[in-house]
């Protein structure tokens, strides 16, 4: 795949998006529906069942030696892996870049499991039906689709794993006060977050795709939080010799459903797919990957500045949080008061600084956002308890 032009395959992507996942709340369902419909060159095997007895699929493609397991959604509401996955699926069906294809295809095996946890997802909540966090149950093993997950990868012996996650959207990226839309990280395999070929390997490959990616995406691409979980995936898998890698999707202004975060999200996949097939990671040199900015936390979701507080002039910070609705297929978001004062240093998706703004009603530290912003008389910005009612 060494001819991959990813500003090419980025004008290609409206070709080949997997338009039958349109948003974060995809079903089993229609899951299902996509693998039932794919062309023989995938081999599509049922693994066994969920808590609540959806099946579990294992996809795979590719006749090559270096063997490359992707899982997604193993948390029910974080599904933009899974789109990114279908985005690859198609990709992989192109004739146009039958050339490169090949490569991959004679290099590398690929064993996709998409969804791994499909009763999560019908409830759009991360745990399982038995309200297990499956990404915490690698060492009890507790729940069927954790058990599935670790039999595969002692079956498969992946030489890459690709650990498919999204992330809290109030990260942002060190040094520039942008959301870390996307995030990478070669887990931990122990509590020194000690190095082995493996752990390397993984971070080689990484460097790759940020150094594919991260100019596309404005510089918005951070290094995720690297402590050690004795009792996630990711770092077991790193223990047992495949080299994982972590993507976790963030935010995006004014892209709720994440439909363009998984075009990026399938170029982090293809771009990491090609640094393997063609080995370009072993030029690759290991502080380039801890060059990666990391991930901090200097976002609100809505910043207001220059509001009187009383008799002084103070900035404000709100975030949402996100619940899902009964039906699973939407959420409500409660807004809340998460800080006043000095807010210069910091930033937010929406950012609002009208100089004469006035408030009417209360601002309360940590309580539901219950105002208006006013410019004279005509409303800039409105909550009432917790629900924003309208933003100009
Ligand atoms: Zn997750």
């Amino acid at each position: 795949m060494e001819n991959l032009n990813m500003e090419r395959v980025m004008a290609d992507y409206p070709s080949f998006v997997e338009t039958a996942l349109s948003n974060r709340f995809i079903k089993h369902p229609e899951v299902i529906k996509l693998i039932a419909g794919l062309p023989a060159v995938f081999k599509a095997k049922e693994l066994g069942l969920s808590a609540e007895g959806r099946s579990l699929h294992l996809i795979e493609w590719g006749q090559g030696p270096v063997k490359v397991f992707l899982w997604s959604q193993m948390h029910g509401d974080e599904a933009t892996g899974t789109m990114a996955l279908f985005d690859l699926i198609n990709y992989l069906q192109l004739d146009k870049h039958s050339i490169a294809l090949n490569d991959l295809s004679t290099r590398c095996t690929l064993y996709i499991f998409p969804m791994v946890n499909p009763d999560g997802a019908e409830r759009f909540t991360r745990r399982n039906a038995q309200q297990i966090d499956i990404n915490r149950d690698f060492l009890k093993t507790v729940s069927p689709e954790a058990k599935i997950l670790k039999e595969l990868q002692a079956t498969i012996q992946p030489d890459f794993g690709f650990n498919l996650h999204d992330q809290l959207t109030l990260w942002s990226v060190n040094g520039t006060k942008r959301p870390a839309t996307l995030s990478y990280l070669a887990p931990a395999f122990d509590e020194k977050l000690s190095n082995s070929p493996g752990r390397e390997n993984a971070m080689l490959v990484i460097a790759d795709m940020f150094d594919a990616v991260d100019s596309l995406l404005a510089g918005q691409i951070g290094l995720f939080d690297d402590e050690y979980e004795p009792r996630a995936f990711g770092d077991n898998f790193q223990l047992r010799g495949t080299s994982t890698i972590l993507i976790e999707a963030g935010g995006l202004l004014n892209d709720g459903e994440k439909q363009e975060i998984r075009k990026y999200y399938f170029l982090s996949i293809l771009s990491a797919l090609n640094s393997i097939a063609s080995k370009s990671y072993t030029q690759q040199k290991l502080d380039h990957y801890f060059s990666i900015p990391k991930n901090n936390k200097q976002i609100f979701h809505m910043l207001i500045h220059g509001v009187l507080l009383g008799d002084i002039e103070v900035s404000i910070g709100i975030n949402y949080e996100e619940k899902p609705n009964l039906d699973g297929a939407g959420t409500t978001k409660t807004y809340v008061v998460q800080d006043i004062g000095d807010l210069d240093i910091l930033s937010a998706y929406e950012v609002f600084q009208k100089p004469g703004a006035t408030i009417k009603g209360d601002i309360t530290l940590y309580e539901d956002a219950n105002f208006d912003l006013l410019l004279g008389e005509s409303i800039i910005l409105s909550f009432k308890n917790g629900k924003l009612e309208s933003k100009v």
